[in-house]
């Protein structure tokens, strides 16, 4: 099940990609949260070797159970200044989820001589539920990280896109989301992770070029 499901969203990106630029080369992050360490085991012998989490505690226990493994670990979910020091103590390949000044100051105090890869997540759906800078100020934002956290490797830009039903309120997220990081690019953005299990084709569409999928990778139908 997991290598035919694997089979096809790897069809499906490679689709969405060719119709939007034949150069335009599109990463898969599996989101691992709702599944154990056997699914992942599972998944990786399928070949998918990036795997993202939302929470520190339950990525510490996959991240050593599955230490024998080579993988990529994303952290994508909401960070509390609290739980950066677990997540430093990992070897973590991107985090998503830089979701404030104030958060990018309490990790760069903490990271001494380490550094860190990350994307600052922009709000772009304008919802309060959601984590992320707003739209508005998230260029001026970009920027002052840059500037004034140097261990922090800021490589793009990330967002979740609207919870609707209406097609147009997503594609309006990304479209937002899409220029924030076309603004950003002259101060090193190159990585757009945007698209889930419900829309990625479309995140593809606005240039998305890193997607976070997990429900349609995992389903057991
Ligand atoms: C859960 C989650 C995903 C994956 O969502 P699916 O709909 O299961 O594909 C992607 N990004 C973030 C930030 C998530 O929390």
């Amino acid at each position: 099940m997991l290598a035919l499901n694997l089979e096809r969203i790897l069809r499906r990106i490679e689709r969405a990609r060719l119709s939007y630029n034949a150069h335009h080369i599109v990463s898969l992050v599996a989101v691992s949260k709702y599944q154990s360490q056997d699914e992942i085991r599972a998944l990786y012998e399928c070949g998918q070797r990036a795997f993202g989490e939302n929470k520190v505690q339950d990525l510490r226990l996959k991240y050593q159970a599955l230490n024998d493994v080579p993988l990529e670990w994303h952290f994508i979910g909401t960070l509390q200044e609290n739980k950066i020091n677990a997540l430093l103590a990992m070897d973590i390949s991107l985090l998503h989820s830089l979701d404030s000044l104030k958060l990018a100051h309490a990790l760069q105090k903490r990271l001494g001589e380490k550094k860190i890869r990350a994307l600052l997540q922009v709000n772009a759906a304008n919802e309060a539920s959601k984590s992320g800078v707003a739209v508005e100020s998230a260029k001026d934002i970009y920027i002052q990280i840059t500037q004034s956290c140097p261990n922090i490797i800021l490589e793009g830009i990330m967002s979740i896109g609207a919870h609707s039903d209406n097609r147009s309120h997503i594609e309006q997220s990304f479209k937002l989301t899409r220029d924030v990081f076309d603004s950003v690019r002259d101060f090193g953005a190159k990585t757009l992770s945007m698209g889930m299990s419900g829309d990625f084709e479309m995140a593809i569409a606005y240039g998305a070029n890193l997607v976070r999928i997990g429900s349609r990778l995992f389903a057991r139908d």
